[in-house]
């Protein structure tokens, strides 16, 4: 395992914006873990783990971290391991596994309940950070456990899907555990049961429109890839790190004095109570849609998109992202959060 000092942090995030990290390794194998563990605590700097670095924003200058990128790769059917319905399978991914591969591999083994979260960047052991979701579906609802190595009491942890305690792009690795633990792998129980479509009205539309009544697992996966490529930039070609706002969780009657204004806002009900938002609606409506700020844009086709030229500092960064809160804020009451994670 090699150690980099300094390293260049731009081409570690698809935002590609940040200076460098003190250290740097890459895991390969489990055994890597206990290692840049100790070498981390011998340079006295604290750990930062890395996936694909596409929910990472990185401050600019030299960052005071020891970050170890996660390249732990594995995927297995895990036969042995008793399910209480005949048409469920559990599967064991390794954390530096690609998401959208995994999804792709599922669906070849014939396995559906993934199909909803393609196409959505990043390593698998993000996923339960955020409870990474999309189209009605999050990594909760196929998650039974996370493998972790806690960095507390030094050791391998098994911590349940319910233990995990997951949110709207929220679970304890994000909040009250936030640093504790580095994901090694996740066990996801998946269905041999076809897959059912999401309801989202874009889906719909789509398979209306090609009129698809029962679409298989591979069709919602090529529909939803297609529906989130024609209005997400590709990081490949402009750096953004997807939403860079959460949908706001509101009371219902504050959405709905939003509603009174304008028909085409839509409220969905969620699983904690309360009602969620469209942050992009209000960014939209707030009159920023497609504004350029010196090296960073709105985006024209998604207002919840923030994009970046390639030139442009984190400090400036701050400032446009917190103009944007201000103005929403100013408009309609209500606070956004920001959802990418923030290093410096
Ligand atoms: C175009 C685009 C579209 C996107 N669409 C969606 C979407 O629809 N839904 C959605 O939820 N997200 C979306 N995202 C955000 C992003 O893809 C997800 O958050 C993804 O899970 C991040 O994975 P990553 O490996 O790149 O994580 P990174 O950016 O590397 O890390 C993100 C966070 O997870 C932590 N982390 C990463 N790996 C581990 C690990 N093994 N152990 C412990 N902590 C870890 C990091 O410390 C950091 O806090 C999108 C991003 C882009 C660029």
């Amino acid at each position: 395992m090699q150690v980099k000092e300094n390293e260049l942090l731009v081409s570690h995030s698809t935002f590609k914006l940040g200076g460098q990290a003190r250290f740097f390794a890459v895991a390969e194998k489990l055994s890597d873990i206990p290692n840049i563990v100790e070498l981390a605590e011998q340079s006295r700097l604290p750990l930062f783990v890395l996936g694909g670095g596409s929910n990472c924003i990185f401050g600019d200058g030299l960052i005071d971290k020891f970050v170890v990128q996660m390249n732990l790769l594995g995927k297995e059917i895990l036969s042995g391991r008793d399910t209480e319905e005949a048409s469920s399978i559990f599967v064991r991914i390794a954390s530096g596994e690609i998401l959208d591969e995994v999804v792709a591999w599922s669906i070849d083994q014939g396995l559906s309940g993934l199909e909803a979260l393609s196409a959505i960047p990043g390593s698998v052991g993000a996923t339960p950070v955020q409870n990474v979701g999309a189209y009605g579906s999050e990594i909760k609802d196929t998650l039974v456990e996370v493998q972790t190595y806690d960095l507390k009491e030094k050791r391998v942890q098994v911590i349940s899907n319910e233990e995990c305690n997951f949110g709207y792009r929220s679970s304890i690795f994000n909040t009250t555990e936030k640093g504790r633990y580095v994901i090694l792998s996740v066990v996801l129980k998946l269905s041999r049961l076809p897959a059912s479509s999401p309801h989202y009205p874009a889906v719909r539309k789509y398979f209306e429109e090609k009129g698809i009544k029962q679409p298989s697992s591979l069709e919602i996966r090529n529909a939803v890839t297609d529906i989130r490529w024609s209005k997400l930039p590709k990081p490949s070609e402009i750096p953004n790190v997807g939403s860079f706002f959460k949908n706001p969780i509101v009371d219902k009657d504050v959405a709905e004095k939003i509603k009174e204004k304008f028909d085409d806002f839509v409220i969905f009900p969620t699983d904690y109570g309360k009602v969620k938002v469209p942050a992009g609606f209000l960014i939209e409506k707030a009159g920023l849609k497609g504004k350029q700020f010196g090296n960073f844009a709105v985006y024209d086709k998604n207002a919840l998109v923030i994009t970046h030229n390639g030139k442009g500092t984190c400090e400036e960064l701050l400032l446009v992202v917190q103009g944007i809160i201000d103005t929403v804020k100013g408009e309609f009451g209500i606070t956004l959060e920001q959802e990418p994670a923030i290093i410096y």
